[in-house]
């Protein structure tokens, strides 16, 4: 699977964004580590319901059985667009380190940066098992 592969995918998803609030489209691809790939879209509602694409592509792997993650593609603005704080821990709470989150932005995604979970949410609150 190349990065191309999970961008096109990301961008696909992007389109189907229900964002009547904010205007602000996200798209994400999620890969597991068995080459699998789960898409999610930013939902909109009214009040405090709306859900991000990171949550979304996860919610989506996660309800399927997926257990092992090893790297997703966020597709947002022009601008650098990184997961908020909420989808940080969620995702945390998911992967291990190696885990690759690859942010796509620029005039016509033409840019790239690349994180692990430890880079966006440093410190990260876990229960003891
Ligand atoms: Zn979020």
């Amino acid at each position: 699977m190349k990065i191309e592969d999970l961008i096109k995918i990301a961008i696909e998803a992007q389109n189907n964004a229900y964002v009547p609030y904010s205007h602000f489209k996200v798209g994400v691809a999620v890969l597991s580590k068995n080459g699998k790939i789960y898409s999610g879209c930013n939902i909109e509602n009214h009040g405090i319901m709306s859900i991000c694409a990171e949550r979304v592509a996860f919610s989506k792997a996660l309800s399927e059985g997926e257990k092992d993650f090893k790297a997703m593609v966020v597709v947002g603005a022009e601008e650098l667009t990184t997961p908020c704080g909420y989808c940080r821990q969620f995702i945390s709470e998911f992967v291990e380190k190696d885990f690759k989150i690859y942010i796509v932005y620029g005039e016509k995604f033409n840019k790239i940066k690349e994180y692990t979970i430890e880079e966006l949410l440093p410190c990260s609150f876990k229960l003891k098992h």
